[in-house]
């Protein structure tokens, strides 16, 4: 059984060398609907992660040594199916996360082209051969497959992010067990069912669901582990990066933001705030590119806040599934209670709240808040400091270009960073002096590509970087040899 119905509720096993195995699940909700199971997904025990280990060690002496032919066309067949089944995938991830379908589908489609991307890749491993300093002696530097990979993901982007882990670690011949987010396994289980029906050999992937306190724990602990990638809160984060450290053993770290958007009295209004409603608040403001921060300069301070507050009362928050929802439901429970929780703390520092932030009903019980914007609000303020992960962003009114930039960089954060302006010279200076791994210029600093780097500094981001042909950085090790011609 992988899959299996039981009580009119899908069952979803663990794949663990080749089979799939587990019987004790745990249910996941559809946030824009607490009646509906989307499945019930397997709850790995330790000794289980344990076994996905074991077998991905003695999965990758073989798969380190398989065909890059092999390996391509894998990741392309993959891409393909996930290409053809975008609907489907696309709606099960709006299930299971609350994305708008055209979010989910948008994820799916973005999944598939890591894949095709990393299909290329297999085919243009190389190296590179040098004189040596000594005569008669040459020097080869080539790249090897790490080994086993863990991998650890968050819910918010639960098809995407494990793709754009598992395609590369495949690709370069590493083996791998990953771990998504409890809150959504399925995209990612549906992401596993591909690649072994599509012919990926027994143990070269392993897909353990469960609790991170057991699971990733396991995971961090285990010696057969020779690099962690991880998605998710700093707190987190900070945990893998020093059972990493303890283990002597590489670590991929992508963690939260409080990224900010610069509006300077020049901009384009039109562009800002389109640019501030999308950054800001769509895919629910669970994006950690999400603009938290709009750091506004005087004079057009108040025209952007009055147009923006009114462009977002016309935002349909509902049912992700409904085709005319526009911002879907926050995630979970917990997430929602994080949420009000920012919502009042913001009042009782000193913001003010001058749109949503209210709970809404629909036909179906569901998740449902209005996106929240707070004017008045100064750069020490919790909610500007402090990493809120829902539809919730702060003005903060400046006198100057300066000024908003020493703001921006004013934060242990340092994930992306955006500037709306038309000044050449104030975007130029800002791509050189902003402190963060993404820089948008005049567009939202959520929604980036996926063939080029992705990544943060500081407090966001540890190890190498993320995506495109940077990905070779953390999937695989150099190796220098030297041989002499007699
Ligand atoms: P989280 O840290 O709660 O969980 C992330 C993963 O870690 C989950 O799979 C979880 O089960 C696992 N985990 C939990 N405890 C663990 C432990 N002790 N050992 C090992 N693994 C453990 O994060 P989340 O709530 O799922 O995701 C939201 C966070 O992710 C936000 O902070 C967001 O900014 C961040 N995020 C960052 C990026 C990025 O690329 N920088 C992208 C998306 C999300």
């Amino acid at each position: 059984m992988k899959s299996t119905v039981c009580c009119n509720v899908a069952l979803h096993q663990n794949l663990i060398d080749g089979a799939w195995i587990g019987n004790r699940f745990l249910p996941n909700i559809n946030p824009s609907d607490l009646s509906e199971t989307v499945g019930e997904f397997a709850s790995a025990t330790e000794d289980e992660t344990q076994a996905a280990i074991t077998a991905a060690r003695a999965a990758f002496p073989a798969w380190s040594r398989s065909g890059i032919l092999e390996r391509s066309r894998l990741l392309r067949d993959t891409s393909q199916e996930i290409l053809r089944r975008k609907d489907e995938i696309g709606a099960l991830l709006s299930r299971e996360e609350g994305k708008t379908m055209a979010e989910g589908i948008g994820e799916t489609v973005r999944a598939a082209q890591i894949f095709e991307f990393f299909s290329g890749e297999a085919l243009r491993l190389g190296g590179e051969v040098l004189p040596s300093v000594r005569p008669g002696v040459e020097v080869q530097v080539t790249r090897e497959p790490l080994g086993v990979i863990g991998i650890i993901t968050p819910w918010n982007f639960p098809i995407a992010i494990p793709a754009w882990k598992i395609a590369p670690a495949l690709c370069y011949g590493n083996t791998v067990v990953v771990k998504p987010a409890e809150v959504a396994p399925a995209c990612t289980w549906m992401l596993a069912e591909i690649l072994h029906r599509n012919g990926l050999p027994r143990g070269v992937l392993n897909l353990v669901m469960g609790k991170g306190s057991v699971v990733g724990q396991a995971m961090l602990e285990h010696r057969e582990v020779d690099g962690i990638t991880f998605t998710g809160s700093v707190s987190t984060g900070r945990r893998v990066a020093e059972a990493c450290a303890r283990h002597m053993r590489r670590s991929q770290i992508e963690m939260g933001g409080k990224n900010p958007l610069i509006v300077l009295d020049d901009a384009d209004l039109g562009v800002a705030v389109d640019v501030a409603l999308n950054g800001s608040f769509f895919s629910t403001g669970q994006r950690c590119t999400a603009s938290s921060r709009l750091i506004v300069t005087d004079a057009i301070h108040d025209r952007f806040v009055a147009a923006l507050a009114e462009q977002m009362t016309s935002l349909r928050v509902g049912h992700a599934m409904e085709a005319t929802t526009q911002i879907g439901p926050v995630v979970d429970e917990g997430q929602l209670k994080q949420d009000l929780d920012y919502i009042s703390l913001g009042q009782t520092e000193g913001a003010r709240l001058v749109a949503g932030g209210a709970l809404v009903t629909r036909q179906t019980e569901g998740h449902f808040l209005t996106p929240a914007l707070f004017t008045d609000c100064t750069p020490t303020m919790r909610i500007m400091r402090e990493e809120i992960f829902g539809p919730v962003a702060g003005v903060i009114r400046v006198n100057d270009y300066d000024e908003a930039l020493a703001v921006a960089n004013g934060t242990e954060f340092g994930l992306s960073a955006g500037i709306c302006t038309t000044s050449l010279k104030h975007a130029s200076h800002f791509r050189r002096n902003a402190e963060a791994g993404m820089v948008m210029v005049n567009l939202p600093t959520a929604g980036v590509d996926f063939h080029v780097p992705f990544g943060g500094r500081k407090g966001s981001s540890f190890g190498p970087r993320e995506q495109g042909r940077y990905a070779v950085e953390f999937f695989t090790t150099v190796k220098t040899s030297y041989s002499s011609s007699f």
